[in-house]
């Protein structure tokens, strides 16, 4: 069973699955050119995916072989994981953001161990409390050497330029750089008539950034061995980029949204204004928990997530965490809140 859909135009999606993960699947985009197929991200890295995304490039009448280049909206293993097997099978060039690029190629160059120890530096600088960096300490004492997940992903060999055209024959797609759910996010802008004529400016590809019924995950992105030592909330500020990416999104006026997950839809003006309103209101709501002062951790514990505290795994609280000091470091910028002097591990307070 394949899963493809025709969007018209010369653009199809394919619904790789994602294995045991709730999100389901990737949809890779394929878009026609002058010199062969392109696709817009690839999949997961699994064999069930590979079998899935061939299968569906056969179902539209072309093959994996065919394949002219890979645009990837941005470095993770659900839209990059494949991208190296399918160059190998095709000898299709891979395009990505630099600052992607260059999480990609730092990824693969890490020293064994390096991302763990980074974490339990981290972690214990934002207040985590003894029976979450237990274990952590424990794999470090015993070498054990975690690496980064994606650590085997491909090297891209074209960078995507933002605000210009890529160079795909008979297609206008215009790269928009969209950094907040990664420094490189890309959307990508298929400036051409709708097939349907639904009123708007063209469709848009929008990788993760903007999904009709998810609010991406918006995280830190550190450099393991450039953040050691650094106050929980200096640095970039990551919440702050991906609203004004929203912002930027909104203005484009595109007439449809193929998104990296769940489903086509219309209105991205509409959807960008609910985005942002959530925002405000997560935002408002921090301000109102650092009434008293509380460190990142005491932060992300007090904070709304999908489900209770209590029954967040170990993995998905590092997430967590990351996610409440990127809205620290947003409420700063603001000058909404304050790191409180000579506190250790360092708190914030609402000012
Ligand atoms: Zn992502
Ligand atoms: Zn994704």
């Amino acid at each position: 069973m394949t899963q493809v859909t025709d969007h018209g135009g010369g653009v199809h999606s394919i619904k790789v699955p994602i294995p045991d993960n709730p999100l389901g699947h990737t949809l890779v985009h394929v878009l026609d050119t002058g010199r062969g197929p392109v696709l817009i991200d690839t999949g997961w890295d699994d064999p069930e995916a590979w079998d899935t995304l061939t299968a569906g490039l056969d179902a539209i009448g072309t093959g994996i072989g065919d394949i002219h280049g890979v645009v990837i909206t941005h470095h993770h293993p659900d839209h990059h994981g494949l991208s190296g097997q399918v160059r190998e099978a095709s000898g299709a060039w891979i395009a990505m953001h630099a600052a992607d690029a260059a999480i990609v190629r730092r990824t693969r160059e890490a020293r064994p161990g390096t991302w763990l120890s980074y974490l339990l530096t981290k972690l214990t600088a934002v207040g985590a409390p003894e029976e979450h960096l237990a274990p952590l300490r424990a794999a470090v004492e015993g070498g054990r050497m975690r690496t980064l997940p994606g650590l085997r992903s491909a090297l891209p060999d074209r960078e995507i330029v933002p605000g210009e055209l890529l160079d795909l024959a008979g297609r206008r797609l215009r790269a928009i750089w969209t950094p907040g759910h990664t420094p490189g996010h890309v959307c990508l802008h298929l400036e051409e008539e709708h097939p349907g004529n639904l009123p708007g400016r063209g469709r848009l590809f929008s990788g993760d950034h903007l999904l009709p019924g998810i609010s991406p995950h918006i995280g830190l992105y550190e450099d393991p061995d450039a953040a050691q030592g650094a106050a929980p909330a200096a640095g970039g500020d990551p919440i702050g980029d991906y609203l004004g990416s929203l912002e930027h999104i909104g203005r484009l006026g595109v007439a449809e949204v193929l998104p990296a997950h769940q489903y086509a839809f219309t209105d991205a003006a509409g959807r960008v204004r609910e985005l942002l309103d959530h925002h405000e209101e997560r935002l408002t709501g921090l301000l109102k928990l650092l009434a008293a002062p509380l460190t990142p951790w005491e932060l992300a514990e007090r904070m709304e997530w999908n489900r209770p505290w209590e029954q967040i795994s170990h993995g998905s609280r590092n997430i967590a965490v990351s996610e409440a000091e990127a809205h620290l470091r947003r409420l700063v910028r603001l000058g909404r809140a304050e790191a409180v002097a000579g506190s250790e591990p360092v708190t914030y307070i609402a000012v």
